[in-house]
């Protein structure tokens, strides 16, 4: 039997286990682990015979089963199904013509369509006021496109499930991007895009001298107006501060860790920005859950090994089993063969290990495991490519001739938003959000609430007065001021806002260094953070090499997906 939590078991129902005519779950969750464990496996025919695809589908079923392991949502939704499309990330070339705008609008709904989220960079296209000299009229520049991307994305829900994802780029010296800046000012502007300013070293070393910035043409490369580059930094913390967005990325990092940079620059990443990809390519993701790989306190290193083993064949022989929304997507993808594994329940894992998040020693941890995932994923890739030989594009990669991978990736830190609820976990590498919080359900106004698991534990192990804490853990969702806790627990038990912001990055950066795509992390802030504190972090950012950098600020107003405390 699958054991599974009451929220995960409604998210199940709702959006992931096939539905009958009568249109109630016709699956239990048992049999959505084997439909995707036995799809997944049917790849292993190409090289072995039914034995090895019945024993792979054995080893998926298992680590699914144990939640030790979990592939992103569209995975799971649509392995076995006519949907059939399995990645949850994609990047589409945005260039300047109408014809070729609309045609990857369309490219963008069909992914959307079927569970997928989309991610571009405006910058090729001609600034707002240009001549067309097809109409002689005059161009409407990126943002009013990107308008366009966000209405299209608004009414076509993803596989019928959650609205469309979208990640909007426009580099710093594209002529328009004092408004993209500001895109997002306004109630309901740009909904379902995250945006982030495309970064270069150049500009970063033009902000730290107070150097001017030019705007240039993105066609004829004219400098079209010249700003203080200080004064768009600014512009850019201010809107962060206020709406979340724009976030960063830092597109010279990307290209210097870029595997296969003889055939091209990598210029957007997929809407969390885990994944940087070039034009068509599209990844799929997985995760293994930490909180599942401790023993007796301490990092239960053999079965992480194992478990890292099983995940890079399973989201290997997803490329193969896939079903592409277009011959471009699947041409490039079978040539790089790009795949993310990460992690969820990060946190759950410290608190098991007694190590608060906001510490060296956590921040080290960190590292020295994700070094180690880094290492075993890149070990199973080269098995796998003894046998079934490296990625094509192989022979363009920083990989040859030393190194044959059968990924030009292998490693990816996706937010994990709903597959951490099924396994009941705290998210991604996040701290815990909250003690107790509500989740607010992304297709409807429902609910969830939950109580931090390991917190209760250890009330009802140590505590005789657990209903008055529970009361007023339950008012704010924290610990902190609840004297009758010792010191050390209400260390252990803090969550995300009482983590300073360094803290939130220390661990994006630790992550970072032993990931081959990149991280996805919410930096929170307080309501009161200041344009300071955000100026500091975004240089800190680039300065500790994070490929990107988005920041949240908490405040009482506006829709949130998570909500402190389940009171009021
Ligand atoms: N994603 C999406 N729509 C959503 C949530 C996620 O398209 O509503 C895509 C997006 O590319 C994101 C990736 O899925 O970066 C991974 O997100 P997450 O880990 O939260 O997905 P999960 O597998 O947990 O559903």
């Amino acid at each position: 039997m699958v054991k599974l939590a009451d929220n995960a078991l409604m998210v199940l129902k709702e959006r992931y286990l096939q539905k009958g005519t009568s249109g109630s779950a016709d699956e239990t969750p048992e049999e959505l682990f084997r439909r995707v464990a036995r799809g997944i496996a049917a790849a292993e025919r190409k090289w072995g015979g039914e034995k090895e695809v019945n024993n792979w589908t054995e080893s998926f079923f298992e680590v699914m089963k144990r939640l030790a392991f979990l592939p992103n949502s569209p995975t799971l939704m649509n392995t076995g199904t006519v949907a059939g499309q399995l990645s949850a990330c994609f990047v589409l070339p945005v260039v300047d013509s109408l014809e070729s705008i609309f045609s990857t609008l369309k490219q963008a709904a069909l992914i959307h369509q079927k569970g997928g989220g989309t991610g571009f960079n405006f910058s090729q296209l001609r600034p707002k006021g240009d001549p067309v000299y097809t109409s002689g009229g005059y161009a409407s520049g990126p943002v009013s496109f990107m308008k366009i991307f966000d209405a299209a994305s608004a009414h076509v829900k993803q596989g019928g499930k959650r609205s469309g994802a979208n990640m909007g780029i426009l580099n710093a010296d594209h002529p328009d991007i004092e408004e993209f800046i500001s895109a997002k000012k306004g109630l309901g502007n740009l909904q379902n895009f995250n945006i982030s300013v495309g970064i270069t070293d150049a500009f970063m070393k033009a902000v730290y001298g107070n150097a001017p910035w030019d705007l240039i043409h993105p066609n004829n490369r004219k400098v079209i107006k010249t700003l203080e580059s200080g004064n768009l930094w600014n512009q850019i913390v201010e809107n962060a501060l206020l709406y979340g967005d724009p976030g960063l990325i830092f597109l010279d990092t990307i290209h210097s860790k870029n595997p296969t940079p003889g055939l091209g620059k990598i210029n957007a990443t997929n809407p969390c920005g885990e994944v940087p990809l070039m034009p068509y390519e599209s990844c799929n993701l997985g995760s293994i859950n930490l909180s599942k790989m401790t023993i007796g306190g301490s990092v239960d290193w053999f079965g992480l090994e194992k478990t890292i083993d099983i995940a890079i064949r399973f989201l290997d022989d997803v490329i193969e089993v896939n079903q592409y929304p277009n011959p471009k997507i699947r041409k490039i993808t079978y040539r790089n063969r790009k795949i993310g594994l990460g992690v969820m329940g990060w946190a759950e894992m410290l608190i098991k290990l007694g190590i608060p998040y906001d510490t060296q020693e956590a921040v080290e941890l960190a590292s020295r495991l994700m070094h180690f995932i880094q290492e075993k994923s890149k070990a199973s890739s080269r098995s796998l490519a003894m046998i079934r030989g490296p990625f094509p594009n192989w022979e363009k990669s920083i990989y040859y001739p030393n190194e044959p991978l059968r990924n030009a990736t292998c490693t990816s830190i996706a937010p994990t938003g709903t597959i951490s609820v099924i396994a009941d976990t705290s998210s991604s590498i996040e701290p815990l959000f909250a003690l107790a919080y509500q989740r607010m359900h992304v297709l409807n106004d429902d609910t969830l609430t939950t109580v931090n698991r390991q917190f209760l534990d250890y009330l009802y192990e140590h505590h005789h007065d657990v209903n008055s804490i529970l009361e007023s853990v339950f008012e704010k969702g924290t610990c902190d001021d609840i004297t009758s806790l010792p010191t050390p627990i209400r260390s252990l038990f803090k969550t995300a806002l009482e983590i300073s912001p360094e803290w939130h990055l220390k661990h994006q950066v630790a992550f970072q260094r032993y990931t081959d795509n990149a991280v996805s992390k919410t930096i929170n802030l307080p309501e009161s953070a200041s344009h300071n504190v955000v100026d500091e972090l975004y240089k800190m950012a680039w300065e500790h090499k994070a490929k990107g950098i988005t920041v949240f600020r908490n405040s009482p107003k506006g829709k949130k997906v998570l909500n402190l405390g389940v009171k009021g």
